[in-house]
């Protein structure tokens, strides 16, 4: 039996490196990164695709080629790719907050539009966005990368409603996850003085590890998570 397609964005490091690792025994994947030579694991018997999604073209032709090379059998996409770039807003230069938004929301949403097109045919698929716990709580010198995270959890319960009025007896869900502090390149960058205070305000004692928000997603994917639509689910320690 041939495996479903499983698109992961971001996939050459961090959370979808790890996503990757999870789910490469169960599905077939479409590994993207910004550019091809960055995927350097998991390259066999999967796809790669690069594009740079803070450039329009390349985005819009990403999703061109998704459909094309891939519509047919695909069966769930992770919108994971993501950047920060951490300023007090009025220092932040507007190509900054422009590659911010572009990133973190307009792919996501971009690359949504393209597949639930293709899921409603079949009426089955499942879309996960990468939001963040900065959504929820703000975070100072991370306005925009906030904002953006944001409006994912509005797109994702805005977008699990439209679906209900455009297709009966489907099986289409989307989700986001809103990870706390995890361990990878993004969160290395980040000053030991901030990292203190960051832990003494998680319960858990600890940072979360890459394969824990893996772990969660392929959950989500799978069948047992089958009532679980338009919701935010947060894996972060209990962070407050
Ligand atoms: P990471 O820096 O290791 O990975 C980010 C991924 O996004 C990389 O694969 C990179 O290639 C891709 N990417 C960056 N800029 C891109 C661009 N212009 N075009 C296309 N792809 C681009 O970071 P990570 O921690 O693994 O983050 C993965 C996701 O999880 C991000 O969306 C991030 O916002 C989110 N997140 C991370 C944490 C955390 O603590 N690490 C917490 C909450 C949310």
């Amino acid at each position: 039996m041939t495996k479903p397609k499983v698109l992961i964005t971001g996939a050459s490091s961090g959370l979808g490196l790890a996503l990757a690792k999870r789910l490469n025994q169960d599905y077939c994947l479409i590994l993207h990164a910004s550019k091809e030579e960055n995927i350097k694991e998991l390259r066999e018997g999967n796809y790669v695709l690069a594009a740079d999604f803070s450039n329009p073209d390349e985005l819009n032709e990403f999703c061109k080629k998704l459909k094309k090379d891939h519509g047919d059998d695909l069966f769930a996409v992770i919108n994971n790719a993501g950047i920060t770039i951490d300023k007090p807003l009025v220092f932040q230069p507007e190509r900054d907050i422009d590659k911010m938004l572009m990133v973190n929301l307009k792919a996501p949403i971009m690359i949504t539009k393209t597949v639930i097109k293709l899921f409603g045919l079949k009426k089955r698929g499942v879309v996960i966005q990468m939001s963040s716990c900065v959504a929820e709580t703000g975070n100072a010198f991370q306005s925009v990368y906030s904002a953006a995270k944001a409006g994912l959890i509005a797109f994702t319960k805005s977008i699990a409603k439209e679906v209900a009025n455009l297709y009966d007896n489907h099986r289409i869900r989307v989700l986001s996850v809103s990870p706390g502090f995890i361990e990878t390149p993004m969160t290395d960058a980040v000053p030991q003085t901030e990292k203190e205070k960051y832990l003494t305000m998680i319960p858990a004692q600890r940072f979360g590890k890459p394969e824990e928000v893996a772990e969660t997603i392929a959950f989500l994917l799978s069948e047992k998570a089958s009532y679980i639509n338009g919701s935010n689910i947060d894996i972060n320690g209990g962070l407050f």
